[in-house]
């Protein structure tokens, strides 16, 4: 008998915030814990989505059993879509988390997917694994960590989570779970990172309440309340206070209306009575009686909250003694296009608050007080810091060795490396297959970096067409036309643009008959002239589109530079 050996492998979510995805192997089985995306930044131009690598978990045929969730955000479950179209596993959940991945399977057209609800310390058999969820707070209802028994002894994953001493459904974190497993051993603990940076304890979601409360009291206006659409607390907390303080609420944004609707069917939100109305009715309502919940509080352009800031909203606008809340943290990256927001909502004269300037907001993952009481309460022997860029993760390593274990327990590792556990010790390896995979559109892994240099060169320095009619001796017979975007203003450079028709017709002229019936020849030599020209007068290089037409019948062969 060889020794049993359980490798933990994460394909994302190590080494960067979002795309959150780790297989636990035993043998020849496998399963996932949580297949999340990432938003792409400004350096992937005209990406939708960037998804994980799937190709370890799909090398070994039939080996993939299961996938867990362990909540509803989409980076920890957006990708499984994409994950599904490859390979068709059952899916584990607690009920809402199901819930939000049904309706967007059913936008993906996989109808034929097995779902499967799991409860809180419901105890389910993969294979060679038994695996129990067990309640977290954070910010999305229903969010649970999983305690996975193996051939090892048993790893703790916590999944995003943060120790609310009053949450709103009264769901505390399962405590008792976590500290009896401690008692029995934990093997491994894989915790979350994100806030390892903050001093103290998160504070509790009730505070929210409370402090919006106060706001309600004297609010004499509208009131707009932006927010995660995902944030079914905060949406009940407004609920919960626009009935407290006589007004209804109305609900924009395609996500807010269908995350509402889906935790109401299952009894995760409480729709106090005739509080929710229509966007019609609502506006018919003095503003003092008006509650708005909005999507767009990352200022997502053509969200409610954007159109109300520019004024172009169809129903409402704001204005002197309206109050505006955005109760959400800005993500990093967004802090230009809420901030035109919020500047957009001041010059119309409603009041604002935000993170910055009021506590109207309270983070859904652990502080560094926190995620000690979770080192303290499972008693790892081997911990691996998870969710979080290499800073957060390196942070939380730290922390453990303040808790006392030692290095040897303590494996600080990225996505592309497994830890390796035996009953006797652990190490890590490397060489996993893990990376990026962009999704842009309906292409999945086809948009590469070239694509990408391209898409920046375009935003960054524009593009120039030239296009030329030849005829089969080699001979120019109509053009050059020029046609550009993006390097200057057409209208006013017509001059300019005649000037560069000549150079290129010039460059050509000067070619060789043998010459200009290479089509390589040809397109450099345009291109040549091109950049010269732009880069003498402007200073750019423009991406340069030769297109070659034939009066012989050929189609245009466009050429885009490599
Ligand atoms: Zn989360
Ligand atoms: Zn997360």
């Amino acid at each position: 008998m060889t020794e049993p050996l359980v490798r933990l492998i994460p394909l994302g979510g190590l080494g960067e915030i979002g795309l959150n995805m780790m297989l636990v192997e035993s043998g020849d089985d496998l399963i996932a814990i949580d297949c999340g995306l990432m938003f792409p930044d400004a350096e992937l131009p005209g990406i939708d989505y960037v998804i994980p690598d799937f190709t370890y978990a799909l090398a070994k045929p039939d080996a993939l059993r299961a996938v867990f969730l362990t909540h509803g955000h989409e980076d920890h479950i957006g990708a499984l879509p994409y994950l599904l179209k490859r390979v068709r596993v059952p899916v584990y959940g607690s009920p809402l988390t199901i819930a939000l991945i049904a309706e967007k399977l059913r936008e993906h057209g996989l109808e034929d997917v097995s779902l499967h609800a799991i409860r809180p310390r419901e105890r389910l058999e993969v294979g060679p694994f038994t695996v129990e969820p067990l309640r977290v707070t954070h910010s999305i209802a229903d969010g649970v960590g999983l305690a996975i028994t193996t051939p090892v002894g048993v790893v703790v994953h916590t999944g995003d989570f943060k120790l609310d001493p009053n949450p709103l459904d009264g769901e505390l974190p399962d405590y008792e779970s976590f500290s009896a497993l401690g008692d029995r051993g934990v093997t491994v603990l894989c915790s979350d990172s994100t806030n390892v940076d903050r001093p103290g304890h998160t504070r509790s979601e009730g505070d929210v309440g409370v402090a919006l409360a106060e706001r309600f009291a004297v609010a004499r206006g509208r009131i707009v309340v932006a927010t995660f659409a995902s944030h079914i607390h905060r949406i009940q907390a407004v609920l919960r206070l626009a009935a407290r303080f006589g007004r209804k609420a109305a609900l924009l944004g395609r996500s807010m209306e269908r995350n509402t609707r889906v935790a109401a069917d299952l009894g995760y939100l409480t729709l106090p009575d005739g509080v929710v109305v229509s966007l019609e009715e609502l506006a018919e309502l003095p503003p003092a009686r008006q509650v708005i919940i909005s999507t767009g509080s990352q200022g997502e352009p053509n969200s409610a909250l954007s159109l109300i800031a520019a004024g172009e909203h169809k129903y409402f606008t704001v204005g002197a003694g309206d109050l505006v809340i955005l109760s959400s943290r800005v993500i990093p990256g967004n802090e230009r296009t809420v901030g035109r927001i919020i500047n957009g909502l001041y010059r119309r004269g409603a009041e604002v608050l935000y993170e910055d300037n009021a506590f109207v907001h309270v983070s859904g993952h652990a502080s560094r007080e926190d995620l000690k009481r979770m080192l303290a309460l499972t008693r790892p022997r081997y911990f691996v810091p998870v969710h979080g860029e290499y800073r957060h993760l390196l942070g939380h390593a730290r922390l453990a060795a303040e808790m006392g274990l030692t290095p040897d327990r303590v494996f600080l590792m990225e996505n592309g490396a497994a830890l390796e556990v035996t009953k006797t010790g652990a190490t890590v390896v490397t060489g996993i297959p893990a990376g990026r995979v962009l999704v842009d559109g309906k292409g999945v892994g086809d948009v590469g970096p070239v694509v990408l240099r391209d898409r920046e060169l375009l935003a960054e320095e524009g593009m120039v067409a030239v296009a030329i009619t030849m005829n089969a001796d080699g001979d120019v017979v109509a053009g050059p036309t020029i046609a550009s975007r993006g390097v200057v203003y057409v209208k006013e450079s017509e001059p300019l643009l005649d000037e560069l028709r000549g150079a290129v017709a010039q460059a050509v002229a000067m070619m060789e008959r043998v010459e200009r019936r290479d089509r390589e020849a040809l397109y450099n030599r345009i291109r040549l002239a091109v950049r010269q020209f732009v880069n003498q007068r402007f200073q750019r290089k423009p991406v340069v589109l030769p297109m070659i037409m034939t009066t012989d019948g050929h189609e245009p062969t466009p050429q885009v530079e490599d």
